[in-house]
Order: structure tokens, then C-alpha cells, then sequence
């Protein structure tokens, strides 16, 4: 493969404003490492024809490819290839073939063209078309001075697709294919980013292996990396080392959730739950709800944010409400109980704490939460103290709950959580 530099330039005066965050560029990059080559360089414009105009022409001059995305559209805002014919010095013309896409789009789906989207046939003279099985623009691109620009449209469905289906191809034709780059990623829990280094530092990875760290909060990303033909056995024997580091805190793997690994547990093993939740207010429902096919294991859930409603909905004995209050153990382990006697289900898991800012106490600060299960026959309940704001303690409540499933599930048994 030849060595060269690939750069991104996005255009639109909403990716300036904050009105839009610039995804295409991310989705490029991903993409373009995926197939490993290595994005240099990333530029955004607005929708002014001189930036953009000279944008391509500095980004000509120092790298061999640049993709450019936005502003193929038939509204007055739409400059590239008006850009891009005066940048490299050519007409714009009506090209035949891209009037012809435009023309079998409609036709296709049925709908009626507008005249004004012929303005989109109009491209600088030496232009070759890239087809768009999605929408009316057509992207193109040019060879100038060596280099290649290729143009695509700004809606990311219509660009991911178009990069997958022709300039991948294209490069990969022209520059030779890279070594594919693989990514293998670990969710872990309950560590800090450097407390979870700290244990990995001391278990040597495979040579050609590296690791990148990221945070989806609470969660720590651990990203394996490697290049080349043995990247999956080299990912499949870094993963068993940061296993034997990490243990039980990795509680999902690739782009699993640990929603997604709690559904997938409570489905193949045919048990039905119920919640009664507090501080977290539905959280942890809604993030086992978005799991397609919750229903085959959900019952119920219940969001009893007054004491009242922990009384009536749950059974939740008063005079424990008031010795013992509702952020309490006896007052966690009370709901789970009473929701599952309520509900009938399998398991039954309580959340109640103090999420804050205010409403702490020197006994109980600001993050204290107690979780509780109930099971046939068995039932835990603990207190934490979590750290973090309002969100932060909320988020970290609803994932320990889930951690919790997640472990009941592997093991069958409490006394391990
Ligand atoms: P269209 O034919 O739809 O007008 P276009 O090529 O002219 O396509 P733009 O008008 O620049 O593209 O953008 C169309 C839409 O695509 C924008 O409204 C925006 O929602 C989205 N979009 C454009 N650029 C980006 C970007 N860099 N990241 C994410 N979304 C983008
Ligand atoms: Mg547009």
C-alpha cells in the first residue's frame, strides 16, 4: 500500500453555530479505520463560497485525499460544486449521467421533480459521478494534481452509505487495500479509569496489541486495538489477559450494554422481575425498556417517590417509614418484598436513595441508596455511598441495579453481590 494522507472537510453554517454536532467526521474517521487508513486532518466551513473555495484549495496542496461532505442539495445554500469548480478551475456543467440518477430517483419513488433539483446536475466539467441509491444528490468526485476529492451529501445515512458502497472501493482500487484495523472493546464497572489501568499495567498484552481508554459514565471502556492479519487472535488473546486483570468488574462486551447482557440473562433463563424504584424515577425502567423483547421478562415497574406511595403501592409499613425513614435498608428490603408479593414475578429489585443536591444529612449524605432483591426463598439488601451530582448518583444507582441482576443471574445466589 502506499503511504498517504487522507483529510475531511464538512460544510454547513449549522456545524459552526452548535446546531448541529459534526458527526460525519466521526463516522469517517471510524470508517476509514476500520479499513485501516488514517484520517489526518478535519476542517469545517460554512455555507460561504470563498471558505469553502479555499479550504479545498489549501486541503489540495497538502494532502492525496480529502472527502468533503454537505451542500450537494437544490436549495441556495447548496455551494460545493460551485466551490469546487472555481477552487480547480473548471465549468460548471450539466452532467448527463448525474441528471440521469436524479431524474430515476424520482422516478423510482414516485415522486413529482422539481425543476430547481436539476441544479444539482450541474457540476465542475471533469467531474465523475458517485451514485446515491438514497436521496436526489448525487456526490462526485475529481482528480486534481494528483489528488482526489470526493464529494458527498450531508445527510449521514446518504454519506455512510456512499462511502461504504464507492470510495472505500475506490481507494482501496487506487492506493491498494491497508491491513485491516480491529477494535475489541470491554465495559467495565466499578473501577475508576486509573484504578482499572493500575491492575491492567501488571498483565504484559500480546506484542501488536494496544489499548485506548474511555469513559460512558459510570462505565470504563477498555479498547483493544490491533492491525493486520492476526488482529482477531491477537484481540482473542488480549482479551483473556485483561479478564484474568479486570474479572468480574467486565460486565459487557463489543457494543453490548449492560442492559442489553441483564435482558439477554433474564430471557434465557425464563425468569420474570419486577421494580420499585425511588431516587433512580424509572431510570432503570427505561433502560431495560429499550431492550427490544423486555416484555418477555418485565412485569411491572413502580416509580414510589413519596412515602405514601411506598405504603400503598408496596406495603411499606409505615412506622418503619417513620423509625427508620425512607432511605433505609428496612425501608429497600420493604418495597422489593412487597413488589414481588404485589407482582408475582420471579425477582422483585428495589432502588431508594438520597440522589441530591440537597436533601442529605450527616447519617445519610447526598449518594446514599440502598438497592434491595427479592428471590424465592433468598433476599439482600445494601447501602452505598456514590459519588457525583444529581445524574451522576442517579446513573450509578439504576447501572449497580443491573449489576446486581446481571450477577444474580450468573451465579443463581445473593450472598456473591
Ligand atoms: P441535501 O440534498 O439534503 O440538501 P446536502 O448535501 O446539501 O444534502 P446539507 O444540506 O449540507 O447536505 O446537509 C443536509 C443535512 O444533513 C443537514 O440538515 C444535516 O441534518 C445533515 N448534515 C450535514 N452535514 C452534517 C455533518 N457534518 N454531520 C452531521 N449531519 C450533517
Ligand atoms: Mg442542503
Amino acid at each position: 500500500m502506499t503511504q498517504f494522507d487522507i483529510a475531511v472537510l464538512t460544510i454547513g453554517d449549522e456545524l459552526l453555530s452548535g446546531e448541529l454536532p459534526d458527526t460525519n467526521t466521526a463516522t469517517i474517521g471510524r470508517l476509514l479505520g476500520a479499513h485501516g487508513y488514517a484520517l489526518r486532518e478535519a476542517l469545517t466551513v460554512g455555507d460561504v463560497e470563498d471558505d469553502i473555495q479555499g479550504a479545498l484549495q489549501q486541503l489540495v496542496s497538502r494532502r492525496q485525499v480529502i472527502i468533503v461532505t454537505g451542500g450537494l442539495g437544490p436549495t441556495a445554500d447548496d455551494l460545493t460544486a460551485r466551490a469546487a469548480a472555481l477552487a480547480f478551475g473548471q465549468r460548471l456543467a450539466v452532467n448527463d449521467e448525474a441528471l440521469r440518477q436524479i431524474r430515476d430517483f424520482f422516478r423510482q419513488s414516485g415522486q413529482a421533480m422539481h425543476p430547481r433539483n436539476e441544479k444539482q446536475a450541474l457540476l465542475p466539467q471533469r467531474a465523475r459521478v458517485l451514485a446515491n441509491r438514497r436521496g436526489t444528490a448525487p456526490g462526485f468526485w475529481l482528480q486534481v494534481e494528483g489528488r482526489e476529492v470526493f464529494f458527498l451529501p450531508g445527510v449521514p445515512a446518504e454519506m455512510t452509505a456512499m462511502l461504504s458502497e464507492s470510495v472505500l472501493p475506490l481507494l482501496e482500487k487506487h492506493h491498494g487495500g491497508a491491513p485491516p484495523r480491529r477494535e475489541r472493546i470491554l465495559t467495565v464497572f466499578g473501577l475508576s479509569e486509573p484504578k482499572a489501568e493500575e491492575l491492567l499495567l501488571t498483565y504484559p498484552l500480546p506484542a501488536g496489541v494496544t489499548v485506548a481508554w474511555g469513559v460512558d459514565f459510570p462505565m470504563v471502556l477498555v479498547k483493544l486495538r490491533a492491525d493486520g492479519e492476526e488482529a482477531d487472535s491477537l484481540l482473542d488473546r488480549a482479551e483473556v489477559v485483561v479478564r484474568r486483570a479486570l474479572g468480574e468488574h467486565i460486565v459487557a462486551l463489543g457494543d453490548q450494554t449492560l442492559a442489553q447482557v441483564v435482558a439477554g440473562l433474564l430471557t434465557d433463563h425464563g425468569l420474570t422481575l419486577a421494580l420499585a424504584e425511588s431516587c433512580t424515577g424509572g431510570l432503570l425502567s427505561a433502560m431495560l425498556t429499550d431492550q427490544p423483547g423486555a416484555s418477555i421478562f418485565l412485569e411491572r415497574t413502580a416509580v414510589t417517590y413519596a412515602n405514601s406511595a411506598k405504603e400503598q403501592w408496596l406495603g411499606v409499613p409505615a412506622d418503619l417509614l417513620v423509625s427508620e425513614g425512607a432511605v433505609s435498608e428496612g425501608c429497600a428490603l420493604a418495597m422489593a418484598k412487597g413488589m414481588r408479593q404485589a407482582a408475582g414475578t420471579d425477582l422483585a429489585l428495589s432502588i431508594t436513595g438520597i440522589a441530591g443536591p440537597s436533601g442529605g444529612s450527616p447519617a445519610k449524605p447526598v449518594g446514599t441508596v440502598y438497592l434491595a432483591l427479592s428471590a424465592a426463598g433468598q433476599e439482600r439488601v445494601k447501602g452505598y455511598r456514590f459519588t457525583g451530582d444529581r445524574q451522576q448518583v442517579r446513573r450509578t444507582a439504576a447501572c449497580m441495579a443491573l449489576e446486581w441482576l446481571r450477577r444474580y443471574l450468573m451465579t443463581r445466589n445473593l450472598e456473591g453481590i
